[in-house]
């Protein structure tokens, strides 16, 4: 039984998944399965992952939602390719790509191949990496043709998650004027996942939440190096998780204004815009919210957002670093890093996993000067722990758009999916020195400079 369900049917439509030709079980997220304690394989697995059979006997249903698209409020999208199948241990289940719902606004509800893995791999990525973060449990393959720029095929991937709403589903029925289902909305929120903000200020506490939770997820992109891509108010999650993998991309040569989805030319989405557009989308949320918060209510909690980021983003970030103590310098030491970064276009994980390793680093003419002052600086701690708390935090391993890429196309041209595993089990663990994969935390190879991620998917 959904819990989503339980609302109106304004909010939903019931629907049939639209199963693929041939299916078969690419990979699957053990250690997920494991937590859910979800005891269904083989077969029956494949089954459910590939939209063949319902989810103990839950009806599947698609829900609807508004959004602002590069700026842009579209009055409604919804669910045009996924759908919610059941729920278990309090988290739903959703497939994405088994077919069209009624808000799939004439196009096919598939998703591709070459999408689904790359949503399969950042998710787990994410989540190696502690950053908030919907769940991927199975990767379905298939024969089904999927037409885009080519004919590619059709995959599935089962997402997992408290919860799947959207700034956006608060949006579609704000616009509307129907209040009452945004109250509806936001009462449902409350009693399922923010249980404890109760009393008359209920509403206020809800959305000083949603914030912190947002300011928490952006702090830990931009100290990961994560460029979301499609930032748009349709894929923000209220529950504050990174939703709907699309043209993301990890920072690798420092780059501040690091665009990932070459359908951008604004750059709207580019990598240090995101604090920024996440309090604009919180904005919109709050104009949603305006039947029960008030404009001066909103500002006040708004205007925390900034402080919660900055706590946040700061605490990674001297934990990167290896600094306990707070020093005024420590700014100016951590810039002038960034600085040099950006000026030899040095690859921003590397050099940060090289930090704990400062030997690594003086290797490297341009960090001379500043291993000096960093130097002194650690020299001031004298932290014994220093080492393994930087490890803690600075990945060896990210996904790379070229290591996504190779895995592509060995699983496009070949069927050949063990490029898919060994990424998996790196990203899972990014943080551990993997014995003899040394390779996959090189930078991209001359062959993948050019390599554009698009919406297409
Ligand atoms: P996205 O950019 O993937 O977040 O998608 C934006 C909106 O378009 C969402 O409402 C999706 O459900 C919908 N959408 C994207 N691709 C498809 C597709 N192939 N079929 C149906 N709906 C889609
Ligand atoms: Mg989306």
């Amino acid at each position: 039984m959904l819990d989503f369900a339980t609302l109106s049917r304004d909010f939903f439509s019931d629907i049939d998944t639209q199963p693929l030709k041939q299916p078969f079980l690419i990979h699957k997220n053990q250690a997920l399965q494991d937590k859910l304690k979800l005891s269904i394989k083989g077969n029956e697995l494949l089954n459910i992952a590939s939209g063949e059979k319902k989810f103990q006997h839950t009806q599947p249903i698609a829900s609807i939602y508004a959004g602002h698209q590069f700026g842009h409020f579209v009055p409604q999208l919804g669910d045009g390719r996924s759908c919610l199948i059941g729920q278990f241990q309090g988290i739903e289940l959703s497939l994405k790509g088994a077919g069209q719902t009624p808000y799939s606004r004439g196009a096919d509800g598939r998703a591709v191949l070459r999408s689904s893995i790359r949503e399969y791999l950042c998710s787990i990525a994410m989540k190696g990496l502690n950053i908030p973060t919907t769940e991927v449990l199975t990767l379905v393959g298939s024969h089904s043709e999927v037409y885009r720029e080519s004919i590619e095929t059709g995959a599935i991937v089962m997402r997992t998650a408290l919860s799947h709403i959207r700034f956006g589903h608060f949006e579609l029925f704000a616009s509307r004027g129907q209040t009452s289902q945004v109250k509806q909305l936001v009462d449902f929120v409350i009693e399922h996942y923010y249980q404890h903000c109760q009393g008359e200020n209920q509403y206020v506490d809800f959305f000083n939440e949603v914030v912190q939770k947002m300011a928490i997820m952006i702090a830990h992109w931009q100290a990961q190096g994560f460029a979301h891509g499609v930032m748009n108010t349709d894929n923000m999650s209220i529950l504050g998780l990174t939703i709907d993998y699309g043209p993301f991309g990890f920072l690798e040569a420092y780059n501040p204004q690091f665009i990932c989805n070459h359908s951008d030319h604004e750059g709207r989405y580019a990598f240090n815009q995101q604090p920024n557009v996440a309090l604009w989308n919180l904005s919109r949320l709050a104009d949603s919210l305006s039947g029960l918060i008030n404009a001066k209510q909103a500002k006040s909690v708004l205007d925390k957002y900034q402080n919660y980021l900055v706590e946040s983003y700061s605490a990674l970030m001297r934990q990167k670093f290896g600094l306990c103590e707070k020093d005024k310098q420590d700014n100016v030491l951590i810039t002038q890093f960034f600085d040099i970064l950006y000026q030899h276009k040095k690859d921003y994980t590397n050099s940060l996993r090289q930090l704990s390793d400062v030997d690594k680093l003086t290797i490297d003419i341009d960090f001379n000067d500043w291993i000096e002052l960093y130097d002194k600086r650690i020299s001031q701690e004298n932290n014994r722990n220093r080492i393994s708390m930087m490890n803690s935090v600075n990945p060896n391993y990210i996904l790379r758009n070229y290591l996504a890429e190779v895995a592509i196309r060995k699983a496009e041209d070949n069927k050949d999916y063990t490029e898919i595993k060994i990424l998996f089990d790196l990203l899972s663990k990014p943080f551990e020195v993997h014995q003899d994969m040394e390779s996959y935390t090189y930078e991209a190879p001359d062959w993948a400079q050019g390599l554009a991620v698009s919406c297409s998917s």
